[in-house]
This record gives structure tokens, C-alpha cells and sequence, in this order.
């Protein structure tokens, strides 16, 4: 399976298989796998430990929430599929549309890459807005319920512990199991799965871990309404710091630094604008220095990227599925976990598709092919920094020369920004890089291609 090639959602295609499901966590995964759950059991119930308000804030059990969060494309699609007029109320709430191929302005290594061919729209808010709003969405499908401030304290199995059967649960102070046909476990890259299963007499899953040692520091500044200015700075050795300016509702952008390998940008405001102004180009501090702060400055640490090999286990008991960053966690800066977490629920929809005989070999194998490509590419692009380390993939270090001729390349080439765009943006593999019409623009001395 590719990234271009993926199932397509089609609610009439899942019967129902059973009578209820619980999905434990509802952020960003939890609740996408809950609507798609919906249409295959006749209840759903969604579990977070955390107040889930109305309103667009800020939550305990989402640290990451603060920091820019970028939606690419698969996480658009499948909102916009299974919540028709969901990207309509994310304008109507102050979100911004732009273009990515001329409002988006992207440097990487040297230069800002070229518009590309092709204009797709990508919908600009703060993470509270876009889970919010899926919030309010999920809750309102029929037979979905969500029930906050329910902390899941284990799994429940039957007395073989071959069958997941519910979950156990503090609700106001006192302990409860809930039944289920199915459990997914969405709690995040914390997901205590792993040890749950070792505890039960299973392997633990082998775990995937590529080290980077990311640091993010984000506030937000006053944007005049007509501004939508948007920019991602990459970090291409040397550079090891990038940042991030996303327009977003109240008439505010976000601005993210971050920097990997430990150099971390400061949280202090002199030291903020100074990181800024360090940056390739000068936009981003332009821009801080223009406009009124309006929030503080927050931290936030990524060791890692993580992958659970689940699809590799040899025994996985039934009624339990894994999903979101429970399954794979990804460098932030690529702006890729709700939309890996979109793909997963897309996943979930074609498992279900065909009923639950081996529902979860065939969910865990289809996922891991998905993420297949994603990974690649983090880790790829994040193993052209010396001081990453972990299974790095094969050929990572071969593509990663391609790629330094390419970028060049995408800067004034759009055909080639274009293929490279629909990489990031998660459209395509990173293998259609190697495209024989890329390959030939990449290769070829520059006055051929100009
Ligand atoms: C700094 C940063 C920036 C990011 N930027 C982007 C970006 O630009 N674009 C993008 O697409 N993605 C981005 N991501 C990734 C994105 O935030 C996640 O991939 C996405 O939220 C999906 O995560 P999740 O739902 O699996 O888990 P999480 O968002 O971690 O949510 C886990 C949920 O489980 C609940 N929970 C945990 N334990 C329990 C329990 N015992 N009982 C009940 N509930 C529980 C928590 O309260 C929480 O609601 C970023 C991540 C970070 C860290």
C-alpha cells in the first residue's frame, strides 16, 4: 500500500459487527476512531481522564496542544469526509485557509522551495480549535458517547487473558470495569499497553526508537485580519533550529522555534527573539518584533520518534486495537501525527469492512504498511543530522544525498516542488521522488532544466 494509494472511507461498507466498543483517550486519534467505530458497533464510548469543555482550551492530557500544529492533508481529508462542514466551522471559528503552494512559504536547506503546480488548501487553527471541533462532532454522532474525567486504569480480560474484554476506570473516586467487544487504547505515546501485555503473559511489542532530542518553544502575537502569512523554517544540517508561523483564529499566529539534538530555543523573551533572528531568514523575527506578544513562552521536549511493532507480534490478545501515537509517534516538526492518526482510523474503517475474524492481524499489518512511508520519512530526514541515532532504514543515507541535490533543485524547479510538496503534505511516497521525471530534473546540469 501507498501513500497515494490508500482505502477509501464508505460508511455502508461496515455491518455491524458488534454491540459496543470503547476507545480510551479523546484527543485527536481516540475521537476519529470512535466515529469510524460508530459505524460498525451499535455504542461507542470515548474515555478521557480530562474535563472535556466546549470551548477551544488548552488540556492537561494534550501538553502538546500549546505549540503549532500543522494539519496536512490526510487529517483534512478524513475530517472533512467523516464531519461534512467541519473545515466550513473551522472558518466560521476564525481558522484560516491558505493556499501551500503560494501562501505557504517553506524554506529548506538555503533557499524557500518554488510553488509547485498544483493549489491545495490547508486549514490553519490552533490545536484546541481542531479537536474541539472534532469533539463536538464526535459527540453529536448517534451512538458515540463521551464520557470525561474517566481515568482507564487497566484492561479487563477474560480468565484466559486471551480476550480483552473492557476496561476498569476511576470515575468520582470509586473503580468500575465497563465491557466491550472491542477496546482501542488511543492514550497516546504513554500508552501503557506495552507492559500490560508483558504483565499478562504476552511479548511486550519491539519498540522502534530514533532519538532527536527536540525542543519546542511557542507564543502567539496579535495578526491583523487581513495578514495570513505563513512560513515553516526546516532544519537541514548545520541548522539545527527551525520555526514555524501559523495563522490562527482571534486573529493571532503562532510562532514556533524549535531546535533538535538539544538546542533547545529559550523561553525567555530577549533570548526568543534573538533564536528568531538566528534563524536562515528574517521573517519570523520581523514579524515578533511588529506585533504584540499576547501568550507566554512554552516549552515542550520530544526525545524521540516511536514505533510499536505490533504487527510483528506473534500473539496479541482479542477485543484490544492500538492506535494514534500509541502506535507510532512522530518527530513533531514534520507536523504528521493527527494525520497518521487520520490514516490509522481509515485503516480502522477498511478491518472493519471485513467483519472482526483476525480484525487485528489485518489492522495492525495495513497500518504498519501506511506508516511505512511516514516513518521513512522522519526518520530519514531527521538521520541527516549526525547526532541522530536508532535502526536507521535501509538506503536512508542514499536518498538523504538525493535529497541534498533535490531540494536545491525544488527551490526554482516547480515540477520537482510540486512531487516534493505532495511528500510533505503526505500524499505520496517518498519513493516518488525517485520518479524518473524528478530523477531526470535533479540529476541533469542545471541549464537543461532551466
Ligand atoms: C510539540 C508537538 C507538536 C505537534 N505538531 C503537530 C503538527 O503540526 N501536526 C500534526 O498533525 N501533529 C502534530 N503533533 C502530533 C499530534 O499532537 C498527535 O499525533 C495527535 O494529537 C494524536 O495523538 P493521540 O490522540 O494519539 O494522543 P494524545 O494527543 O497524546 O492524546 C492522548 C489522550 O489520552 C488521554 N488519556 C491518557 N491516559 C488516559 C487514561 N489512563 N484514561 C483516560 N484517558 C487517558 C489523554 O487525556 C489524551 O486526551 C505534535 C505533537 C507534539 C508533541
Amino acid at each position: 500500500m501507498t501513500l497515494g494509494a490508500l482505502p477509501s472511507y464508505d460508511e455502508t461498507a461496515v455491518d455491524t459487527v458488534g454491540e459496543h466498543a470503547i476507545v480510551i483517550g479523546g484527543s485527536m486519534a481516540g475521537l476519529l476512531a470512535g466515529r469510524v467505530l460508530a459505524d460498525g458497533y451499535e455504542r461507542v464510548t470515548v474515555l478521557d481522564r480530562d474535563p472535556l469543555p466546549d470551548e477551544s482550551i488548552a488540556r492537561r492530557g494534550v501538553p502538546q496542544a500549546v505549540h503549532a500544529h500543522v494539519m496536512l492533508e490526510p487529517a483534512r481529508s478524513m475530517l472533512a469526509t467523516l464531519f461534512p462542514g467541519y473545515l466550513d466551522e473551522l472558518t466560521d471559528a476564525g481558522g484560516v485557509t491558505i493556499d501551500t503552494a503560494r501562501e505557504l512559504s517553506y524554506h529548506h536547506d538555503g533557499g524557500f522551495v518554488a510553488d509547485g503546480l498544483a493549489s491545495v488548501p490547508m486549514y490553519c487553527a490552533s490545536r484546541p480549535l481542531f479537536e474541539q471541533l472534532t469533539r463536538s462532532r464526535a459527540a453529536a454522532t448517534e451512538n458515540v458517547t463521551l464520557r470525561a474525567e474517566t481515568y482507564v486504569t487497566g484492561l479487563a480480560s477474560d480468565a484466559t487473558g486471551e480476550r480483552v474484554t473492557g476496561v476498569n476506570y476511576r470515575e468520582n473516586g470509586s473503580e468500575t470495569t465497563l465491557s466491550a467487544d472491542l477496546v482501542v487504547d488511543a492514550r497516546g505515546r504513554t500508552s501503557p499497553v506495552p507492559s500490560w501485555l508483558e504483565r499478562h503473559g504476552y511479548e511486550e511489542p519491539a519498540t522502534d526508537t530514533v532519538s532527536v532530542d527536540v525542543g519546542y518553544a511557542t507564543t502567539r502575537i496579535e495578526r491583523p485580519p487581513e495578514e495570513t502569512t505563513t512560513m515553516l523554517v526546516a532544519t537541514a544540517p548545520p541548522v539545527t533550529q527551525g520555526g514555524a508561523v501559523i495563522p490562527i483564529e482571534n486573529d493571532e499566529w503562532m510562532i514556533t522555534l524549535s531546535g533538535i539534538h538539544g538546542d533547545h530555543p529559550p523561553t525567555d523573551a530577549e533570548g526568543f527573539i534573538e533564536c528568531a533572528e538566528a534563524l536562515p531568514v528574517p521573517h519570523v523575527a520581523e514579524l515578533l518584533t511588529a506585533h504584540e506578544r499576547v501568550a507566554e513562552i512554552r516549552p515542550y521536549r520530544f526525545p524521540s520518534s516511536t514505533r510499536r511493532r505490533y504487527e510483528q507480534l506473534d500473539a496479541f490478545p482479542d477485543g484490544l486495537l492500538v492506535t494514534g501515537d500509541a502506535l507510532a509517534s512522530f518527530n513533531p516538526v514534520y507536523g504528521q501525527g493527527m494525520s497518521v492518526s487520520a490514516l490509522d482510523a481509515l485503516q480502522l474503517h477498511a478491518a472493519l469492512a471485513e467483519g472482526t475474524d483476525g480484525l487485528q492481524t489485518r489492522f495492525f499489518d495495513q497500518a504498519a504498511e501506511m506508516i511505512d512511508p511516514v516513518w521513512q520519512l522522519t526518520v530519514g530526514s531527521d538521520f541527516a543530522h549526525d547526532a541522530t541515532t536508532g535502526p536507521k532504514p535501509p538506503g536512508t543515507d542514499i536518498f538523504n544525498r538525493y535529497m541534498d541535490r533535490l531540494i536545491p533543485t525544488a527551490h526554482d524547479n516547480d515540477y520537482v516542488a510540486e512531487e516534493l510538496k505532495r511528500v510533505i503534505r503526505l500524499q505520496q511516497d517518498p519513493t516518488k521522488l525517485l520518479a524518473p521525471g524528478v530523477l531526470a530534473r535533479v540529476l541533469a546540469p542545471a541549464w537543461l532544466t532551466s
